[in-house]
């Protein structure tokens, strides 16, 4: 089973913080989808034969594609892949494009799932971080959604922010449990090189991140979904139940197959990686003449067991030690002892686990794990 992304390269505003690919300019949107098809057509032999139990529309800003390019790529999807009649079919959108009429349109489609970009339900935090959309068109998009039918809605909020209160990051929370979602993602804000969030702090026009208030917040975060009976699943990833965990992204962190299709998107199909260059003039150009745009890198075993700590670790699952093989998993067992010992990681059907504390500092933990080439 296999995983299939594709990458909406069009956002209306730049956000100050994104350092995703994505072009304000969308002149290029149909050029970009011809290209899109071409590319489906040329990698159909990339997952191997494999069934697809997942596809997702990340971005960007993947609402902003009509009906009729949806269903062109839905078409050419099934023209070269099999797609399992159950598979979870996500679309990134956000709340100023969820209308009633673009929601009854996208129910006509594929799409089963619905990832939101709400951030912050305060309108002083979207301003600040240049949203596109107001506070109430958030809560009002949600019920548009429910209302339409789709119950699988997964929502993005924000922490960290200089201005997010413990008292606002509580009512976030608060107005999506009342809200009814049924999958949370919650990010700490982090200020990427070259973002207009990078310039402001650095010409002082906007306040630092605090870490202790970001940490405070996750704590905050652990602590009233632990109260609501929610699964934390993956670090920053939560919900009520487990038939509403994000099949898709689960299937990156369990190291299944998955091709990546669109600029700057990223594919592995078990032993190597690849990436489409992240330039919508080129990808769309080359194309057209029949070239996918991309580098490859083939993984070494370390580098293999090395992603499967990353990632695996910051899951409920953990990281399975003993399927490396016995030095590897001895090596393993000796490096995480320190962390055993200190409560911040601990073992689960010979798995390791990261504890409640460890999530905190889960980045040093993975480093410190990490192996060497020799
Ligand atoms: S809408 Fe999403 S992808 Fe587009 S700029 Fe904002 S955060 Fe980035």
């Amino acid at each position: 089973m296999a995983g299939i992304y594709i990458h909406i390269p069009y956002c209306k505003q730049a956000c100050h913080y994104c350092d995703f690919h994505f072009s304000v300019k969308q002149e290029t949107k149909t050029a970009f989808v011809n290209s899109l098809v071409s590319e489906i057509s040329l990698q159909k032999n990339y997952l191997g034969g494999e069934k697809v139990e997942t596809v997702y529309f990340g971005g960007g800003t993947p609402s902003l594609l009509s009906e009729a390019e949806l269903r062109k790529i839905f078409e050419t999807l099934h023209q070269h892949f099999e797609i399992e009649t159950n598979a979870e079919i996500t679309l990134e959108a956000n709340p100023d494009d969820l209308t009633k009429e673009k929601i009854s349109s996208l129910k006509s489609t594929e799409i089963n799932r619905f990832s939101i970009g709400i951030q912050s339900f305060f309108d002083h935090h979207l301003k600040w971080m240049n949203r596109a959309h107001h506070a109430q068109e958030a809560e009002d998009c949600i019920k548009r959604a429910q209302d339409a039918g789709f119950v699988n809605i997964t929502i993005d909020l924000i922490y960290g922010l200089p201005d997010l209160t413990d008292e606002e990051w509580e009512q976030n929370l608060a107005t999506s449990f009342a809200l009814g979602i049924r999958h949370l993602s919650c990010y700490s804000l982090t200020v990427e090189p070259r973002t207009a969030l990078a310039h402001f702090i650095s010409t002082g026009k906007s306040r630092k991140l605090n870490d202790e208030q970001a940490a405070r917040h996750f704590e905050m975060l652990m602590q009233r979904m632990k109260e609501q009976g929610w699964l934390h699943y993956e670090i920053s990833n939560f919900a009520t139940e487990e038939k509403f965990i994000s099949q898709h992204n689960s299937a990156y962190w369990k190291g299944k197959k998955y091709l990546g299709l669109g600029p700057s998107a990223h594919s592995f199909n078990g032993t190597s990686r690849q990436w489409n260059a992240r330039n919508n003039h080129l990808y769309i150009d080359s194309l057209e003449k029949g070239v996918i745009p991309f580098e490859k890198e083939d993984l070494t075993k370390i580098q293999r067991i090395n992603e499967r700590i990353m990632t695996e670790l910051r899951t409920m699952w953990g990281l399975p030690i003993s399927d490396f093989g016995f030095s590897i998993s001895n090596l393993l067992s000796a490096k995480s002892r320190p962390f055993i010992n200190e409560k911040l990681l601990e073992t689960k059907n010979d798995s390791l686990v990261l504890t409640d504390k460890g999530k905190l500092i889960a980045d040093k933990i993975v480093l410190d794990l990490m192996l060497d080439e020799d």
